[in-house]
């Protein structure tokens, strides 16, 4: 496959992950601008703004967004099939399984005690006054009521549990990126891809091999639209970004600035130290170089707001630069797109505590495990779309009584949260991949 997946952006000698951050850099400093120059023009000049936004700019970023959504969940099938099927062996698969559901629990785990640590130290929530408490409440109260909506359907962790088996694979992939599956969605094509994949390997060769000849022919297929697509990334991210700075500007992060802080805080010492000890003691690798080869799929990840959209480049970028075993990456990596969420579990923890200081309330030592246990599981649970915790994030506050319309308090700066949090969950993804690649080569060199 590596022809056409090797296709991006040579010839123009600029790399793509430089076409990217100078996108995302057009984006952010002429939306701050656009947005300083309106403010002080009154509340019409500022709905101007935001209607351009909503209207010409938004659609843009989206049109490459959805280009790659288009094609996820056939890849998602394609690549945990092909990757169980030609892994082969049952107990070499059981091993990877095993270690990659160790490694997310661990980093998840770890990460939410980062989070909860800084929480409690920092004490974000006591920093925000009651005003800008209430005005940030009175802006968002519409899109807090939607993700108060969306979690109300939310389950018993039995049938959660359960739901993972899907009735119907097909209503789930229907539903898998909006939300709207009946089960887990996502989680749960990747069960049906899983045991698909196992059961390839028990038929007879003559009967399996052109099964996955095909799915072979539609991976390349895919990859190749997801190529053409990412060849507008630049262009979209400039318009994604343009759009959430414009419409924000600065004066969110100004009253939320503590919380900012401490959330990209907790982010960066997971991903720069518990990360980097992972690859360099686990991996083998020297963790400056593994940053340095993962930068185009830390930019899409920033980018999109989305491991869903990032996995195309990150199965791209293991093969090519980190030179991973394919079969181990497309396995770890399609299995972390959806269930390895470290920063996601790491932002819901730190934002349970931060809404419980703004609300004046305490959360004693069995509510804070609590919310440790219900992060790590979101952070499973939570689908790979931009916003995707946001209805995990409510139920979480409706388990230990907290208001749940607080999160109208954080909506405002949740898209900058989300592109960090997305860019850990996606390093997490590959930094599994590599230690377990690293692990089975080590141990097992066959
Ligand atoms: N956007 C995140 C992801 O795709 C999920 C979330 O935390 O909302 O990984």
């Amino acid at each position: 496959m590596g022809a056409s997946l090797d296709t991006l952006d040579r010839k123009s000698g600029l790399g793509l992950h430089w076409k990217i951050l100078i996108g995302m850099a057009i984006g952010a400093l002429t939306g701050i601008a656009c947005n300083l120059m309106v403010r002080g023009q009154g509340p019409e000049a500022i709905a101007k703004l935001k209607w351009f936004a909503d209207t010409f700019t938004f659609p843009i970023g989206n049109l490459f967004l959805r280009l790659i959504f288009m094609v996820v969940v056939p890849l998602v099938f394609c690549a945990l099939t092909l990757g169980v099927a030609e892994i082969g062996d049952v107990r070499k698969l059981g091993r990877l399984g095993m270690r990659t559901l160790v490694m997310t629990l661990i980093f998840s785990t770890a990460s939410v005690l980062i989070g909860l640590t800084l929480a409690n130290v920092l004490q974000p929530g006591n920093l925000i006054t009651q005003e800008s408490r209430e005005a940030l409440k009175e802006q968002y109260a519409e899109d807090a009521s939607k993700s108060i909506k969306s979690a109300s359907k939310a389950k018993s962790i039995t049938d959660t549990i359960l739901d993972i088996i899907p009735k119907n694979p097909l209503q789930e992939a229907v539903g898998a990126l909006d939300g709207s599956s009946p089960g887990s969605g996502m989680l749960g094509v990747m069960f049906f891809s899983l045991c698909f994949g196992i059961a390839l390997t028990v038929i007879p060769s003559d009967r399996s091999e052109p099964v996955l000849e095909v799915l072979r022919g539609v991976y390349e297929t895919v990859m190749v639209i997801i190529s053409a697509a990412m060849k507008l990334a630049p262009i979209g991210v400039a318009a994604l970004v343009f759009s959430i700075s414009a419409v924000l500007g600065l004066q969110f992060f100004v009253a939320l600035s503590g919380y900012v802080v401490a959330v990209l805080t907790g982010l960066s010492i997971h991903m720069l130290v518990v990360y980097s000890l992972a690859v360099w003691l686990i991996a083998g690798r020297n963790p400056i170089a593994f940053f340095k080869d993962i930068i185009e799929v830390i930019l899409t990840a920033f980018a999109t707001s989305s491991s869903n959209a990032t996995l195309p480049t990150s199965l791209r970028v293991v093969e090519e630069k980190l030179k991973l075993d394919p079969k181990v990456g497309r396995f770890v990596l399609t299995i972390g797109s959806t269930a390895n969420q470290n920063g996601t579990a790491l932002y819901e923890g730190m934002t349970v505590l931060f809404l419980a200081q703004v609300f004046g309330q305490n959360l004693d030592l069995t509510q804070q495990l609590t919310v440790v246990l219900l992060s790590v599981l979101a952070g499973i649970g939570t689908a790979g779309v931009p916003g995707g915790s946001l209805p995990l994030v409510v139920l979480v506050l409706q388990t230990i009584d907290v208001p749940a319309e607080g999160i109208g308090i954080i909506m405002g700066v949740d898209r900058l949260l989300d592109m960090s949090r997305t860019t850990v969950n996606v390093v997490g993804d590959v930094a599994i991949a590599a230690c377990v690649d690293g692990w089975e080569h080590q141990h097992q060199p066959n």
